[in-house]
């Protein structure tokens, strides 16, 4: 599985953050970044969850084929 933000609309709330600092960071910039190329199985469900409550809709959610 893989997340991606879209830094043209994040607008730095930092909630995914607080969901699940292992994977997203808030950058300096005001937009948050991805720290990991494949979301461990473990932290799916918070990626999950930081996707659904994204208030700039920002965060995007792909599952790959082959897990
Ligand atoms: S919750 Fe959404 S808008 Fe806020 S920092 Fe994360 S990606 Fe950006």
């Amino acid at each position: 599985m893989k997340v991606h933000i879209n830094q043209d609309v994040c607008a730095g709330f930092g909630i995914c953050v607080g969901v699940c600092p292992e994977v997203f960071e808030l950058h300096d910039d005001g937009y948050a970044t991805v720290l990991v190329d494949e979301v461990p199985p473990d932290l799916q469900d918070l990626v999950r969850t930081a996707e659904s409550q994204c208030p700039a809709r920002a965060i995007s959610v792909s599952d790959d084929a082959s897990s």
